[in-house]
């Protein structure tokens, strides 16, 4: 089970509470975006949860091997917006990252929701996916307990360069995630499944074990229960079809997923991202209104974490919930 913090997420504080809330409630892992500060605030929440508890979840870094949504920040000239402008962009922003002062590239994870709401398309979206040559040496530097690849159809031979310069690390990565999907049905199953099955290869040579991480729709589990349909059907449908290795729901996932899954079946794993991070906003901004960390503040602390444990007991104790299906 895996706390995805977004892998354009650079919300320092934020990440920091969000990594010690979860890796508490009790997630195996946290995945957060490839930078040094970052990771070393997602090390300091789970150090106190360490200290605290004696329990560390895996540190993930997200990459990608090529264009990829989750790799990108939205931007706009607060100039040019008219002085009377209702501001639908900010209303439609989940991380709060729009200011008067424009957006906070920090805060902004790349959801896109913001670029149609504005009337006067004034808003852009830059790329932020890092070369191949800055990844090892930050890699190496970052050291993590395993890696998560963003790939897409076609480019196997960009995601082989990848794992080559991670190898050449010699970071004794515990598993190499794969994340993707059917990119909103623009391809077929059968498609993906051939693609995952390329991936395999190429991690299989290496020694590399896989987390097929199948992205339903990117970004959106903070939406409803659609999403959550349309991440179950895809690990329904890949399957029958896919390479060998455990595979886990994304995109889409949250409380709602688990209502879509018969009892004594499923996928190997599941990570949650807007969902999770949408649950404990409120608190994590009250905090850091109080200029405190959550970690400081018990009351907050403990509702914070009663709201994660909701999230995530159901799939800890999976098997002793009464079936739905
Ligand atoms: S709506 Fe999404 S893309 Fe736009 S600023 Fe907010 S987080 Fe960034
Ligand atoms: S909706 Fe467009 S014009 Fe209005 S504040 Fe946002 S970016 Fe500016």
């Amino acid at each position: 089970m895996k706390l995805i913090c977004g892998a354009s997420n650079q919300d320092l504080a934020f990440i920091s509470d969000l990594c010690a809330i979860y890796a508490m409630a009790g997630v195996h892992c946290v995945d957060v975006a490839a930078d040094i500060a970052v990771v070393n605030a997602a090390r300091q929440g789970l150090d106190w949860v360490e200290k605290v508890q004696g329990t560390r979840p895996w540190l993930m870094v997200s990459i990608s091997d090529g264009k990829d949504l989750h790799f990108r920040k939205a931007s706009f000239d607060p100039q040019q917006c008219p002085k009377d402008c209702p501001r639908p962009c900010q209303k439609v922003c989940p991380a709060k990252a729009i200011e008067t002062t424009g957006i906070n590239p920090a805060k902004c994870y790349g959801c896109g929701r913001c670029l149609p709401a504005c009337p006067l398309g004034l808003i852009d979206e830059q790329d932020t996916q890092m070369s191949l040559k800055k990844i090892g040496p930050l890699i190496s530097e970052i050291q993590p307990d395993a890696i998560e690849i963003h790939t897409a159809p076609g480019r196997a031979s960009a995601f082989e360069s990848i794992v080559s310069s991670l190898i050449k690390t010699k970071v004794p990565f515990k598993r190499i995630a794969v994340s993707c999907g059917l990119e909103g049905n623009a391809i077929h199953p059968e498609e993906l499944a051939k693609e995952l099955w390329l991936r395999h290869s190429s991690l299989q040579q290496h020694g590399q074990k896989p987390i097929w991480q199948l992205d339903g729709r990117p970004m959106s589990g903070d939406l409803g229960v659609g999403t959550a349909r349309v991440a179950v059907k895809l690990w329904q449908t890949i399957r029958p079809i896919a390479p060998p290795g455990p595979l886990q729901l994304a995109g889409g996932t949250n409380a709602q997923t688990i209502n879509h899954l018969p009892l004594q079946d499923g996928p190997e794993g599941i990570a949650f991202g807007g969902m999770a991070r949408n649950l404990i906003q409120p608190l994590l901004l009250e905090a850091q209104e109080r200029e405190i960390s959550l970690r400081e503040w018990p009351e907050g602390w403990l509702k914070a974490l009663s709201e994660a444990k909701e999230l995530i007991n159901p799939w800890l104790f999976r098997h002793s919930r009464p079936n739905h299906c």
